[in-house]
């Protein structure tokens, strides 16, 4: 059958599952791609979106394994494969931009390091939107300040002043999320891991070319760039503190921070600070991961960062997100009782969850040495080991020789069309 045929023959499944109308909050991955799903299985989903358009910004995602997985089954591989990056690998360099310790994307295997479908943010979210918005209600510029359990429903109050009444409300709104705080209290479920990560893109130069160029300052900060476009590069600057809060600063003041912590950093530190006060598009926030004994309380429960953010450090939030949205919409339209769905979506995501948030031992610290010393050493060391006999004999070693089978529930063989 015709890939389109057979897609819109999967459109509107119904299981067992009651038709709910169902709010989710937040537009970025696990929103669009739950409102995709429950969409399919029958349910209205509504998206509302804080911003006033979808937010196209941020930097290199990750779809690993059942990711990737979870996107053939919306349709969308092929789509994301178009967009795959075409690096060719990485330097680790030093301030005046010399390779120190160098890995090809293949050096571990296919694609090394490189994940197969690693995709811009902006494009996956856009994808994504683009798969549901002639189906699915979308509100951008709004947010629910209030949601009132009246038993058989739930009444959200939204920032524009309007009252909704929905079945249920799933928290989509990323690892701040005020649905979380709405409903299991304040962010004390957040566990940081003392670091900030701005990214945004700046007009590329020739000597960006074609390689991440990675770059160590002493006292925990980091400068990468990263090929992007023809006239782009893409730039990750890092830093370790262990103060609170800097990413509820305006964006003008978080500029200001990074200006000033980056003042005396070499390599393409001064290029990137001349370009910074220029730049509409700027994502910065802490670095953390989500930690919550349960996800659902009520009518209300919680998908992707929300409520399980496994954070950058783990290359993990793209695909958890979509995996999330995946099991938590199969679950509901697989039972009748949404305590039901919930507790087995819990069942299914929760060691999944606790091995997507496994992060190195001193992983940090590793990329981001505090001392002059501490970077020539890991330097070094990383020289060694990204030797290609070195590397062949790690990829002997780690790659499994079992054919990848799927983990993931299929919900489709349960629904009834
Ligand atoms: C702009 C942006 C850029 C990012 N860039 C990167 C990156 O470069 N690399 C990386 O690894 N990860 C990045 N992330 C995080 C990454 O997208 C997530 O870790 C992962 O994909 C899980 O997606 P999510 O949908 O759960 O959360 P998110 O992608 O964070 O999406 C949450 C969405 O909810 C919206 N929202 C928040 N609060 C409310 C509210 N109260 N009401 C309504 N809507 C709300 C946000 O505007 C956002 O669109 C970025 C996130 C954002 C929002």
């Amino acid at each position: 059958m015709h890939f389109t045929l057979l897609r819109r023959s999967l459109s509107n499944l119904k299981g067992p599952g009651k038709n709910y109308n169902i709010l989710v909050v937040g537009g970025g991955i696990a929103g669009p791609a739950l409102a995709f799903f429950l969409h399919r299985y029958g349910m209205k989903p509504v998206v509302v979106e804080r911003a006033p358009e979808l937010r196209l910004s941020g930097q290199w995602v990750d779809l690993q394994a059942e990711g990737k997985e979870v996107a053939w089954r919306m349709g969308i591989e092929s789509k994301v494969r178009e967009k795959i990056t075409e690096e060719q690998g990485t330097h680790i360099v030093d301030s005046a931009g010399r390779p120190q310790a160098s890995f090809d994307v293949n050096s571990f295997g296919e694609r090394g390091f490189v994940e197969e479908l690693e995709i811009r943010r902006p494009e996956l979210s856009n994808i994504l939107y683009e798969q549901i918005r002639n189906d699915v209600e979308y509100v951008f510029g709004d947010s629910p300040q209030a949601i009132d359990d009246r038993g058989d429903k739930l009444q959200v109050k939204f920032a524009n002043g309007n009252l909704r009444e929905f079945d249920l409300v799933v928290g989509a709104d990323g690892i701040h999320s005020k649905i979380r705080r709405l409903v299991f209290g304040d962010e004390s479920l957040i566990s940081y891991a003392d670091l900030y990560a701005a990214y945004f893109d700046i007009p590329r130069t020739d000597s960006d070319g074609s390689w991440v160029r990675f770059y160590s300052a002493p006292g925990g900060r980091s400068v990468a760039l990263r090929p992007y476009s023809q006239n782009r590069t893409q730039v990750y600057l890092c830093f370790r503190s262990k103060e609170r809060g800097y990413e509820n600063l305006d964006v003008d003041m978080q500029k200001r921070l990074i200006q000033k912590l980056f003042a005396d950093v070499g390599f393409e530190a001064p290029r990137i600070l001349r370009e910074l006060p220029n730049l509409d598009d700027f994502y910065f926030d802490s670095v953390g991961q989500v930690k919550t004994d349960r996800w659902s309380k009520g009518r209300v429960t919680l998908v992707g960062d929300a409520g399980y953010c496994p954070s950058p450090l783990t290359g993990m939030g793209a695909s958890v997100a979509l995996v999330g949205a995946y099991i938590l919409a199969g679950e509901l339209s697989r039972h009748q009782d949404y305590n039901e769905a919930f507790k087995q979506y819990e069942t299914w995501m929760r060691p999944y969850v606790t091995k997507a948030q496994k992060i190195i031992p001193g992983s940090v610290r590793l990329a981001l040495p505090n001392t002059r010393t501490a970077i020539i050493l890991r330097n070094a060391i990383l020289g060694f080991v990204f030797r290609p006999a070195i590397t062949r004999f790690i990829t002997k070693l780690i790659t499994s020789k079992a054919p990848q089978k799927s983990v993931l529930p299929n919900y489709e063989a349960v629904s009834t069309p």
